[in-house]
């Protein structure tokens, strides 16, 4: 990929944009970039610098993952909408072409590592809660003010954050943002080296510290519990490249396998709701520690319709009309509205799914799949917006204090009341 419309070549110390910003070490790389740590010589800051490969198909990707997340500056001058932030961006020449360049807010891991680390169990439900209400405030946001759909909302997509910049005061900072292993060499004796080598013993303890699992979570495998506690876990949705205007849709197939909502498999149209399903799997991964659907194709049946099976398992039988309705429907569904090539479904319900294999108290499993089920309705209008999730009680539950049955009641009520009205007038 480091060939003529490929990846630019960075080495340690590069200047980019005039010398203002110099490479450092890489943090990750995705289909289209590298994204490397830079320091910003006018700000004193460390930035995350996006590189894109050269090509004109990327060169116009680029242009259009720019104007998206200059929409999302402009709209948010305060920076509290929990989505990452452009400081600036620029073309840069090399030997494989001009690369269009994107300098970002430089964030931590992703919400995907931090799964990782804690070893596939899922997080402790008050952190899983910190982290929802990050991600919905990002997304009404993005919905609700900026008329925009993701389209790739997944775990690998949220980064983390911390309050205090590590890169100035990595003693203090909770959270060091730099629990990526790096990429490319480390700067050899440098006075940089040594920052980077302070922040990686930190970030070692915070792995240590962010990482671990439910009490309640029994089995064989059972790691001693880590603490989390105090730990304020922020975070951001990143990776724009994909996003786009509700009032031009502009891919038909969108959204990560795993993530991808029912009416994108059957071609029935989509809109802000297909990121809310999105969201519900999100939410369930990070509580569990393991995907709502993880679809596999076999010789008698494809990907596309076991993730339609799972789907049916978990929540019921999909509405006829909705299984029938889409351009896709006829290559799966029969005229009935039942699948084609698989038979017998086992119905397992969210919340028995809870108790049964994630060991949740029948409390905890209530409440969790009180807030996920309507999010996952097969009828993308039915389910609730990001605004209206802000708004459950299992969203503004505090930690200390059992939310009385009455509040549920009513923020039920709330909830269910708006949800098919509010969601059609959102994107108006
Ligand atoms: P692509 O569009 O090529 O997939 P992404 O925007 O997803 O690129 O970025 C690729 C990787 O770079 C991410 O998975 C993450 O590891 C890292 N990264 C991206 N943005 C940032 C950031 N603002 N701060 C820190 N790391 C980042
Ligand atoms: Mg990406």
């Amino acid at each position: 990929s480091y060939r003529k419309g490929g990846y630019h070549a960075v080495r340690i110390g590069d200047p980019f944009n005039k010398g203002r910003y110099i490479a450092q070490r890489k943090l990750g790389w995705g289909q289209f970039s590298t994204v490397w740590l830079a320091y910003d010589t006018q700000s004193s800051n460390y930035v995350a610098l996006k590189i894109q490969k050269s090509a004109t198909q990327f060169a116009q990707a680029a242009l259009h993952e720019i104007e998206v997340l200059s929409a999302i500056v402009n709209g948010d001058p305060s920076n509290t909408k929990c989505v990452v932030r452009l400081i600036d961006h620029f073309k840069h020449s090399g030997p494989n072409g001009q690369h269009q360049c994107m300098v970002l807010e430089f964030l931590g891991d992703s919400l995907l590592r931090l799964i990782k680390h804690n070893r596939y169990k899922g997080l402790h439900l008050n952190k899983v809660r910190e982290i929802c209400k990050c991600i919905l405030i990002g997304l009404d946001y993005l919905h609700r003010e900026l008329g925009l759909i993701h389209t790739d909302l997944k775990p690998e997509n949220i980064l983390l954050f911390s309050t205090i910049d590590p890169a100035k005061d990595p003693v203090k900072s909770g959270l060091s943002p730099i629990l990526e292993r790096p990429e490319g060499n480390l700067n050899g004796g440098s006075t940089m080296n040594i920052i980077e080598k302070k922040l990686k013993s930190r970030a070692k303890r915070a792995v240590a510290k962010i990482s671990g699992g439910r009490t309640s979570m029994g089995g064989p495998t059972q790691k001693p519990e880590r603490n989390l506690n105090g730990v304020d876990l922020r975070c951001k949705v990143v990776d724009f490249g994909n996003a786009c205007w509700n009032a031009k849709p502009f891919a038909e197939e969108i959204q990560t396998r795993q993530y991808r909502a029912p009416e994108v498999i059957l071609r029935s149209g989509y809109s802000y709701s297909t990121d809310m399903w999105s969201f519900a799997c999100t939410a369930f991964e990070l509580a569990t520690g393991d995907m709502l659907f993880a679809p596999k194709g076999s010789q008698s049946f494809c990907e596309d319709e076991d993730h339609l099976a799972l789907m049916m398992e978990l929540l019921g039988k999909m509405p006829r009309k909705i299984a029938t309705g889409g351009a896709r429907s006829k290559d799966l569904f029969d005229r009935h509205g039942d699948l084609k090539r698989i038979r017998r479904l086992k119905y397992w319900p969210l919340n028995r799914l809870l108790i049964d294999r994630y060991k949740f108290s029948d409390d905890e499993a209530r409440e969790f799949s009180d807030f996920l089920c309507p999010l996952l309705e097969f009828a993308p209008e039915k389910r609730p917006t990001a605004q209206q999730c802000l708004q459950h009680s299992w969203i503004n539950r505090t930690v200390s204090t059992n939310v009385s049955m009455e509040n549920k009641g009513v923020a039920m009520e709330k909830l269910e009341k708006g949800v098919s009205s509010l969601h059609m007038k959102v994107g108006k």
